[in-house]
């Protein structure tokens, strides 16, 4: 067992390994204890939603030594989320837990190694980039980081205090607790129609709270959504606050527009027994900090191609700058991601006996 001290001075975090008392003029951030692998891969893989496992069937195949580390321990990652998957080529319906599983179980199939892990840094020395997770450390010539993106908050009072008690950001995971209950979901996007879809079916009423007066929800989920009975849509309207002790009992919502006599409608309160947000999602980066260019709202900054500014750093899935977030649109970034970590290697001089993709 290895000791690993992490520093931090003038902007700039790095660790070493010491058996004797660290430098004076630097700050301790934490102790790390763990293994430092000493084989070296290709390719680690960070994250096992779509683009992840994709990019772990393309290295594999691609003779790639590689491993992939995901943070919890089934693979799927947003996709866990989704009650139903109707929108992946060749499979009309499909829970999210299913194609999870599907998605590891073809990956292993090929001889992709999966390890539990989290990534907390990222370094480079010697040619190698350094994988920092809490049990060991790992060497790889390249990185893939394919680690999603998480639910966004609203940032409302009640929000927190009632999280797991009404509170929810997964309609698929949480909704069947809500059975002939009142829900609302909040949000105007594929996420928030979906839910709201999904509610409906178990739920005897379902509240759409959107801050606009028009959703920015596929067409073919908004045509679904209007045909529910039970679904009521509240435009311009915002959540100020969640309102109940031990659990959900309300929402203090305000109409923002001026109604007819052009007067502000102002705060109303809505009796619900359980609220849903799904107000968009925010990249996975915590850890990732500096190893490549971000965007204002903390995407990797990649191409279709999926390099970032750093060589031998790729960016795949929901966590690069890209149009449109999907499954399809992440399980592709992975297989260009595995191609261009391949080229890479291969531009180094440093692969041994490569098939084809
Ligand atoms: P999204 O498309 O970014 O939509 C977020 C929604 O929340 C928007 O309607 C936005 O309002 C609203 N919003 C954002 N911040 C808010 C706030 N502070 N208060 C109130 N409302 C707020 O996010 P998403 O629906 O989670 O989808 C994320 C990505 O996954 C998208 O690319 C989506 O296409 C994809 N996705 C696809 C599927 C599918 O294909 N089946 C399912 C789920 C998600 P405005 O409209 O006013 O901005």
């Amino acid at each position: 067992m290895l000791v690993c001290i992490v520093y931090w001075k003038k902007d700039v975090s790095m660790y070493q390994i010491y058996d004797e008392s660290p430098v004076k003029d630097m700050s301790v951030l934490s102790v790390w204890k763990g293994e430092i692998m000493s084989k070296k891969y290709d390719l680690v893989i960070l994250g096992a939603g779509p683009a992840g496992i994709t990019a772990g069937i393309y290295g594999v195949r691609a003779g790639l030594e590689t491993v992939l580390l995901e943070k919890n321990y089934v693979s799927g990652g947003q996709v866990l989320n989704t009650y139903e998957v109707d929108n992946y080529p060749g499979i009309s319906h499909i829970s999210g837990l299913e194609l999870g599983e599907a998605f590891e179980n073809h990956a292993k199939s090929l001889g992709l190694c999966i390890e539990q892990g989290e990534a907390s840094g990222i370094h480079k020395e010697d040619g190698f980039f350094q994988i920092v997770t809490e049990e060991k450390t790992y060497l790889s010539r390249t990185v893939i980081i394919a680690a999603g993106a998480h639910p966004r908050l609203l940032g409302v009072t009640g929000e927190q205090e009632l999280a797991g008690m009404g509170v929810s950001y997964c309609a698929a995971c949480d909704g069947a607790f809500f059975k002939d209950k009142v829900t609302a979901v909040v949000g105007g996007g594929d996420a928030a129609v979906e839910d709201a879809i999904f509610l409906a079916r178990v739920c005897r009423k379902v509240y759409l709270i959107h801050r606009r007066d028009q959703l920015r929800a596929a067409r073919i989920l908004q045509d679904r959504l209007m045909e529910l009975d039970n679904v009521e849509i509240l435009w311009d309207s915002q959540v100020e606050e969640i309102l109940g002790e031990d659990h959900v009992t309300g929402v203090k919502i305000r109409h923002t527009q001026p109604d007819v006599d052009n007067k502000e409608k102002g705060s109303r309160e809505l009796s619900v027994d359980g609220i849903f947000i799904a107000i968009g999602v925010v990249p996975n980066n915590q850890g990732l900090e500096g190893i490549a260019a971000v965007d204002e709202s903390g995407y990797f900054v990649a191409g279709e191609d999926c390099r970032t500014d750093t060589p031998g750093i790729f960016a795949a899935g929901d966590i690069r700058t890209k149009p449109l977030r999907q499954i399809v649109t992440a399980a592709a970034d992975g297989a260009n991601a595995a191609a261009s970590a391949l080229q890479y290697v291969e531009v180094h001089g440093i692969v041994k006996g490569c098939k084809t993709m």
